[in-house]
């Protein structure tokens, strides 16, 4: 179903193919080995690459079927593109906006952290072109006090000691490798190289598994700084996979937005279009000061992705011009612009995740396959964990995967 089995072994270790891919890194680890005379490696169960809300949904069930993970984020905390920031007094979400929740298995997560506070019905339809819509019944969710709330809570279970398992999220810890181990040779152990974005060494992880939940060009680099070499069918499935940018400009205002209720609007992304989303972050319930969030359409952030971001930030203000109550120059009191370059999958794969080698087991997952939001994010993240749990469980048992 997944389509496993897609990596050609060789005999030569993570550390020799690396090297022919990422010459610049592996010299550095020479130089540290040099230093210090040792290599730190770690060994775990699984680990699992971003901790967004895939890969924090993945860990959560590994952990509850009895694994020991490790979690690798590049960032300083977790939460990937469900993403909140402070801009002054303002609190702003400027990834995802909102999530619904259709299927059982995130209906159940997100009813128990409703339960305990952490998220909450925001509305049941926004405007569309300003004009207002009649709620069409179907609840859409935001965090208590950012989009960020739900995965922290995540994280925060996924690490609790008293589960069966035991898991290990790693903050500023890039993942830049990732491969079967060709050092022991049974196929049955895979190697991370990781370097923490503060410059502290780059260090190696020895798992059994391993689950990447980044976008699918960034997982595509990891296995090829690693020297893995995709099967063509596996190759061309992910590489169908496509993302549209996006510019987020955080506007903090000294008065009311003039966004009507229930502060966000929509907006055709028709040919031309210059913004695809306005939410006023007072009204959403997350800001004690009036702000907006203003997100480009695909399109224009496509166009616009290398222009200066004062022109960037320019334009989407005069496109927010009729929400806000009078001139800019004087009732902005403050700017924000975040450039996503993997904002939102254009073309998705029809599977919750995509094997790329079966033993040992590891899969790319994410909100690329099976569903291009937070809820498609977060079941791929499930499926991929039980996917990689009866893997382990069958390599234990001495069966094939
Ligand atoms: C502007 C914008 C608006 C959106 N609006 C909505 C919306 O309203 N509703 C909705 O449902 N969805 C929305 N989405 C989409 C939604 O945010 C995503 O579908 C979902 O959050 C993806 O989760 P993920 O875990 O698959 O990926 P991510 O959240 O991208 O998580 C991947 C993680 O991997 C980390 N990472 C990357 N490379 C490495 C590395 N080498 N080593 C270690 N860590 C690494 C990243 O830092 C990140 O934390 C929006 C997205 C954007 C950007």
């Amino acid at each position: 179903m997944h389509g496993g089995g897609g990596v050609r072994l060789t005999a030569a270790s993570l550390h020799d193919r690396a090297a022919a891919h990422a010459p610049a890194l592996w010299r550095r680890h020479d130089v540290i080995d040099g230093a210090t005379g040792s290599r730190t490696v770690s060994e775990t169960d699984v680990v699992v690459i971003g901790a967004g809300i895939a890969g924090l949904c993945a860990a959560g069930e590994l952990v509850r079927a009895g694994r020991r993970v490790i979690v690798l984020e590049k960032s300083r905390g977790v939460g990937g593109r469900m993403a909140t920031r402070r801009v002054g007094a303002a609190v702003c979400d400027h990834g995802a906006q909102f999530f619904t929740v259709r299927g059982r298995g995130f209906e159940g997560l997100v009813r128990d952290a409703a339960a305990d506070g952490a998220v909450t019905v925001w509305c049941h339809g926004f405007t569309r072109n300003a004009a207002p819509v009649a709620g069409d019944g179907h609840p859409r969710w935001r965090g208590a006090t950012g989009m960020t709330d739900l995965p922290k809570r995540l994280a925060a279970l996924a690490t609790t000691a008293g589960s069966s398992g035991r898991c290990v999220i790693r903050t500023a810890s890039r993942a830049v490798a990732v491969g079967p181990s060709g050092v022991k040779g049974d196929g049955h152990r895979v190697d991370v190289m990781l370097e923490a974005s503060d410059g502290a060494p780059v260090e190696g992880l020895s798992a059994r598994g391993a689950l990447l939940t980044t976008p699918v060009p960034q997982s595509l680099d990891l296995l090829a700084a690693a020297g893995v070499a995709l099967d063509p069918a596996t190759g061309d499935r992910l590489a169908t996979v496509g993302y549209d940018p996006c510019f987020a400009l955080m506007v903090v205002l000294d008065r009311p937005s003039l966004v009507p209720p229930p502060g966000g609007m929509q907006f055709d992304v028709d040919e031309g279009a210059v913004v695809a989303w306005i939410a006023d972050n007072q009204q959403k319930g997350i800001s004690a000061v009036p702000a907006l969030t203003v997100h480009a359409t695909g399109r224009f952030s496509r166009e616009h992705f290398d222009a200066p971001p004062a022109d960037v930030e320019r334009i989407l203000l005069e496109h927010a011009r009729p929400w806000i109550d009078g001139d800019p120059a004087r009732v902005v009191v403050a700017t924000s612009l975040q450039r996503w370059k993997f904002a939102l999958p254009t073309t998705v794969v029809a599977e919750p995740l995509v094997a790329v080698s079966d033993a040992p087991p590891i899969a790319c997952c994410g909100d690329a396959f099976a569903g291009p939001r937070v809820e498609g994010a977060a079941s791929s993240g499930m499926a991929a964990a039980r996917w990689i749990d009866h893997a382990l469980a069958a390599v234990a048992d001495g069966r094939a995967p």
